[in-house]
């Protein structure tokens, strides 16, 4: 596959004319006037290459919950609503949802999402047939013992699959005993799979947990020896000055979701602060019922302008930090190959940059990440195209399969 005379970003500059070649599912060349390899040529006159992004931190099939419950305190969310009709979920449920989500994650550009949810193996399998990356993990509560049993088969079908990364998710620090955590951090170390957690998400639970042991739950953690490089810890929004050092030192990599954060009235996380200190951030959209979408370019935005606001410093978190919290980061966090550089995975995306938001070309990146309002034409992901100029095979089923799945669960409340 070609893509022919696309623009693309290099260090900080836009380079025009730039060919990207194809093969299987690497790119093989990076040039000018490159010749094809076969039938599909790509012509990306008009059209940005950027490589794929990440979406750090989402629970997918939570699509199927997008303005069921909004505008609501957190408590009485979850109890009322969230956690209820959850409990109803069945396999078909989560099979429409996840589709619906890589609908939205392939229409935006990303090519990977770390996912932490119930019925692991329909993700996995649904993502698989999206063609697009998963990191996923089973959530692991105390309160149902018995998806502790599922997580090792899980890590042994999916761990050789080109596309999943199966991974641990214990839930959070306030839902999992110690035993629980420190079974999930034997199991990542065994198999050299990530754990996925919620961490010091809302200034309650932090409080409640500091009263009853004494210790900040990124302390726990840490007395655990729960912390590593392995770590995807989501939210980060209430630490203390030594919760950060703790998390630089062991290399933990933390999702930022400021969107959910803010919809939640959770606060702001000190993601500034974080990066000055060494801390891999990077980026997530939580799931669509606290967002509502999955619209990575709109939480790179949010997340750069709530810090410049909270600081009272415009100067801090630039548009090239939040991009890469997006990309680079990710691809660490998640040990990705990915970048458009010869030799790395296929996983990219043409936005088309004829349009108002890219104009004039000043600079790209900051078109991205401050004035982006659509424009992702193609995503491409392990060297398949996922949308072609715009247009997904099977759009119109998924999103009539979601509608279905919604009034039947609703049919049941
Ligand atoms: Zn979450």
């Amino acid at each position: 596959m070609l893509i022919r005379s696309a623009f693309l970003i290099q260090n900080g500059s836009l380079l025009k004319d730039i060919d990207i070649l194809i093969e299987g599912n690497r790119i093989s060349e990076v040039g000018r006037d490159l010749r094809p390899n076969d039938d599909e040529v790509i012509d990306a006159r008009n059209m940005l290459a950027v490589p794929g992004l990440v979406n750090s931190h989402t629970h997918l099939a939570m699509t199927l919950l997008r303005g069921y419950a909004d505008d609501m305190e957190l408590i009485p969310w979850l109890r009322d609503k969230i956690w209820p009709l959850e409990a109803r979920l069945r396999p078909s449920d989560i099979r429409a949802g996840v589709r619906l989500g890589c609908l939205e994650l392939i229409r935006f550009g990303v090519t990977c999402y770390n996912d932490m949810y119930y019925f692991m193996d329909e993700t996995a399998a649904v993502t698989r047939e999206m063609g697009i990356r998963g990191v996923l993990s089973g959530v692991l509560f105390d309160m149902r013992p018995e998806l502790l049993d599922d997580v090792e088969p899980f890590i042994k079908k999916w761990r050789d699959d080109d596309l999943i990364k199966p991974a641990v998710g214990p839930h959070a620090v306030y839902t999992c005993s110690e035993e629980t955590l420190l079974r999930a951090r034997e199991i990542s170390e065994r198999y050299d799979v990530k754990i996925h957690i919620h961490l010091s998400e809302t200034r309650d639970e932090v409080d409640t947990f500091v009263n009853q042991r004494r210790m900040t739950p990124v302390e726990f953690l840490e007395s655990l020896g729960f912390l590593s490089e392995r770590v995807v810890a989501a939210h980060c929004v209430w630490l203390t000055p030594r919760d950060m050092r703790i998390l630089a030192e062991r290399h933990v990599n933390v999702a930022h979701c400021p969107i959910s954060n803010l919809k939640l009235a959770s606060g702001i996380a000190p993601v500034a602060t974080l990066i000055e200190q060494g801390v891999n951030v990077c980026l997530g959209t939580d799931g669509a019922s606290s967002n509502n979408n999955l619209d990575i370019f709109e939480e790179m935005k949010v997340a750069a302008v709530v810090q410049k606001c909270a600081a009272g410093r415009p100067a801090i978190l630039p548009a090239d930090a939040v991009w890469r919290m997006a990309t680079e980061n990710a691809y660490r966090a998640f040990s990705l190959d990915i970048g458009i550089r010869p030799g790395a995975l296929a996983d990219l995306a043409l936005i088309n940059i004829k349009r108002p938001w890219f104009t004039p070309e000043t600079s790209m990146l900051s078109h991205l990440v401050y004035s982006m309002a659509g424009g992702v034409c193609w995503t491409i992901c392990n060297g398949r195209v996922l949308m072609r100029d715009g247009v997904i095979e099977g759009e119109e089923k998924i999103l009539e399969e979601a509608q279905r799945s919604y009034e039947r669960l609703i049919s049941e409340e």
